[in-house]
């Protein structure tokens, strides 16, 4: 099989799927199911295999990492125990020949996921990430509702775990959605390493990926989503991933409730030329 050596490895970034309400303060959380449809399609049609946040680690070893195993800098914080499965990958029919790969995040645990989000990831095969606030489970947006933004019900523990059957990732991003820079460094590791701790023992599964809310995030707190035992962590700003990225600040894609599938070809093309 010929495998292309520069594969492009986008992150997309959604919140809520449903219709926005008009007196919405933040619009930008919201996508609608028609726009996420269309552009799960689009995506499916133009040959993007779709993957969880660890597999897109394990796909960049692969391609990165295996012919360059001296150098350490691809080999941040996997410890004996949680070692890729490299050598599964092409088992598991994960290599796409094209080298075309998205994976879908969603940030916060917002219950339209479920609700709407569900089934349109289940008929088009879609794997995705969902980082969930792991103070809220079962509860609302209490720190949007702070913000001025609209109440909203989040994920319940039977939601992720249905979700989490359905082969997708539940990520963390933290106990309380605070503003990580912000905070002391003790309160910063408290609400990191305790959002992969609760929802590891609330779901029985290992929680692989963080995301800092708000994109928030500096040196200090990178070192301490490492040290919490993360193998990677999101951030907001626009990119791919590529063979020098550093897992601890993984560019996104932003989608929101004003892309439309014009603007979603035009962010996808873009993104891959000029980043
Ligand atoms: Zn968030």
């Amino acid at each position: 099989m010929a495998i292309i050596k520069n594969p492009k490895f986008i992150i997309l970034l959604y919140h809520k799927i449903g219709i926005c309400p008009k007196n919405a303060k933040f619009p930008g959380l919201y996508v609608t199911e028609e726009n996420f449809e269309s552009q799960v399609k689009y995506l499916k049609n133009h040959g993007y295999a779709f993957l969880t946040l660890s597999e897109l680690k394990a796909l960049h070893f692969y391609y990165y990492h295996d012919s360059n195993a001296n150098n350490d800098k691809y080999n941040v914080n996997v410890s004996e125990g949680d070692k890729i499965p490299n050598n599964s990958l092409l088992k598991l029919n994960l290599i796409n020949e094209g080298g075309r790969y998205v994976a879908i995040t969603f940030d916060d645990g917002s219950r339209s996921v479920y609700s709407n989000g569900l089934n349109i990831i289940k008929e088009n095969g879609v794997k995705a990430t969902v980082f969930m606030v792991s103070g809220l489970v079962g509860g609302v947006n209490d720190w949007d509702i702070k913000n001025g933004e609209n109440k909203d019900e989040m994920l319940t523990v039977n939601d992720l775990k249905k979700m989490a059957d359905c082969g997708m990732e539940i990520g963390a991003h933290t106990k309380t959605h605070p503003h990580l820079s912000r905070i002391s460094p003790d309160a910063a590791y408290n609400e990191i390493f305790e959002s992969k701790n609760a929802l590891e023992r609330l779901l029985d599964i290992k929680i692989n990926f963080f995301a800092y809310p708000y994109g928030d995030y500096n040196k200090e707190v990178k070192t301490l989503a490492e040290k919490a035992g993360f193998w990677g962590a999101c951030i907001t700003k626009t990119g791919i991933v590529k063979k020098e990225s550093d897992f601890f600040a993984l560019n996104r894609v932003a989608i929101r409730h004003n892309t439309n599938l014009f603007k979603f070809k035009r962010k996808i093309f873009k993104v891959k030329l000029f980043y």
